[in-house]
């Protein structure tokens, strides 16, 4: 198997004081089996693990890597601020700044509160939006992930019933029930729903890059319908762009499909590499938030200075380096490079893509735009091909409906040796049973 013994070592050491031995689920392997790599260092597109094997990262941390593994110059920024105390619990030069640079670049973005992850600030947003409009329900879709905290923890009901159910033990029913579930890609459930009941709904919350259930790209009209009916419900327009900000353009996909929601969630990216995230959008709307207004949220490390440089330097560092053109051009290269490879699969295989995420989907038809059309078939096969990569040095997520990552720290080398390992791991890589 992929892992060495100096990972499968630790892993043991691992299991018996961390559940399942990881910080966070997706890490285990559960979906494509065996041990977890243990990682001693990166650097750049590259990830050594404990047994001194390298691989090219495709995961870079799930995101937040935009610029590769451990740049000297967020290194640097991150020790000058901790040279300068790591905590101040009060405001900070660095805080300032990057909120006046997140606000100048994203759409609409006239107010920014800074938390420590993804999912705080998505929490943060539904509590915002609830207490600016008074309403209690919120509208999800299904495929899109939004953190963990228990109102979005929730799967479609069934049929006609229009609230959701917890998909996760722990979450209440009574707060599963605040949270309607409706397909991605349909604008004829979305009009029905927020025509018969808009007036009780608080918010509709959308990752407009959905990337966290395979890259289910949206068409535009579907976003656009989805802008027009909540403003027209009076509800208010979240787009999680914790993944795409900062990533899929400078101002997100806000910019990249023209379309300005009420508010915006960011992490990953915006942290460089550090533990933030932030929420923001309409000042009527974040003027409702505690000191100003009713709506309690607050944070001991929120805007903490070393996260607050390692993101204002990752950002600026962006801007100069005129990251989105580098990393569109690498993304088509990656797309022309693996097209080929996949039609040679022993089965149907296509990989979708936008700039610099990109996801291989094991299965033929339509590629996907909803959670419903996505063929479990492909996360069967998925297994053997990934560990087969991992042999050859390539790490890609440990789960077939996870998206790749490309950073500026990739080249079109990284590209080709994914490529042809690919090409290796679908011819050698066993069939699963039809
Ligand atoms: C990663 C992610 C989150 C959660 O962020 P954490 O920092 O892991 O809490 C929320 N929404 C989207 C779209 C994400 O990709």
């Amino acid at each position: 198997m992929s892992a060495g013994p100096g990972s499968r070592a630790w892993m043991e050491r691992a299991a018996r004081v961390i559940p399942g031995g990881v910080s966070s689920p997706v890490r285990a392997f559960k979906s494509v089996g065996g041990t977890p790599l243990v990682y001693r260092r990166g650097d750049g597109a590259f990830l050594e693990d404990v047994d001194g094997r390298r691989y090219v990262d495709f995961v870079c941390s799930w995101g937040p890597l935009i610029l590769g593994h451990a740049h000297a110059d967020v290194r640097q920024a991150i020790v000058a601020a901790v040279e300068r105390g790591t905590t101040f619990g009060a405001p900070g030069e660095t805080e300032i700044e990057l909120a006046e640079h997140m606000t100048a670049a994203y759409p609409g973005l006239e107010q920014v509160r800074f938390v420590s992850s993804g999912t705080e600030a998505v929490m943060s947003a539904i509590r915002v939006a609830r207490g600016f409009t008074g309403r209690d329900k919120i509208v999800k879709f299904s495929g899109c992930y939004h953190g963990h905290a228990d109102h979005l923890l929730v799967a479609a009901g069934s049929g006609l019933v229009t609230f959701g159910h917890p998909s996760s033990a722990g979450v209440p029913d009574a707060f599963a029930r605040e949270t309607v579930v409706l397909p991605l890609d349909d604008e004829g459930r979305l009009i029905d729903l927020l025509r018969r009941e808009g007036d009780r709904i608080a918010a509709v919350i959308i990752e407009p890059v959905p990337a966290n259930n395979g890259l289910l790209l949206q068409r535009p009209e579907f976003l656009t319908t989805l802008r027009d009916e909540t403003h027209r419900a009076g509800a208010l327009l979240i787009f999680d762009e914790v993944i795409s900000g900062f990533r899929v353009a400078r101002g997100g996909a806000a910019e990249r499909y023209g379309i300005t929601p009420d508010l915006a969630t960011f992490g990953k990216i915006i942290g460089g590499g550090l533990p933030v995230g932030a929420f923001g959008g309409r000042r009527d709307v974040m003027q409702r938030l505690a000191p100003v207004g009713p709506v309690y949220q607050a944070g001991t490390l929120s805007g903490n200075a070393v996260a607050m440089a390692a993101g204002l330097t990752t950002l600026r560092l962006l801007d100069t380096l005129k990251a989105w053109t580098t990393l569109e051009s690498l993304g088509s290269a990656l797309e022309s490079a693996l097209q080929p490879v996949l039609a040679q699969a022993p089965y149907p295989a296509q990989v979708a893509r936008v700039g610099s995420l990109f996801w291989i989907y094991l299965e033929g038809g339509a590629m996907p735009r909803a959670a419903e059309q996505v063929n479990a078939t492909a996360g069967t096969r998925y297994g053997p091909v990934f560990h087969a990569l991992l042999e050859q040095g390539i790490a890609l997520a440990p789960s077939a409906y996870e998206v790749g990552f490309l950073s500026l720290a990739h080249d079109r080398t990284h590209v080709a040796q994914l490529a042809s390992a690919l090409a290796a791991a679908l011819t050698s890589s066993p069939l699963p049973p039809a």
